[in-house]
């Protein structure tokens, strides 16, 4: 489960986020493009815009163990 207190640097403030176990897989980028982005520096992804939805990111918590909250 993806911890508040190690989100990645860079992130649109609002519920969803990314910490450091980010394994740099690509899945959230290709799911929601709009939404995640790489920092291609330091090898992980970040939420770069919030969404209201929750549809694309239930899409990543069921099949990554929640790597992203
Ligand atoms: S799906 Fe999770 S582990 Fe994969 S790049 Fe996105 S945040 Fe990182």
């Amino acid at each position: 489960m993806a911890d508040p207190s190690d989100k990645v640097p860079g992130q649109a403030q609002g519920r969803y986020y990314v910490d450091s176990q980010c394994i740099d897989c690509d899945l959230c980028r290709e799911t929601a493009p709009a939404n995640f982005v790489r920092n291609d520096e330091q090898g992980f992804s970040y939420v770069f815009k919030q969404v209201r939805h929750l549809f694309p990111f239930s899409f990543l918590i069921r099949s990554n163990e929640r790597c992203c909250e």
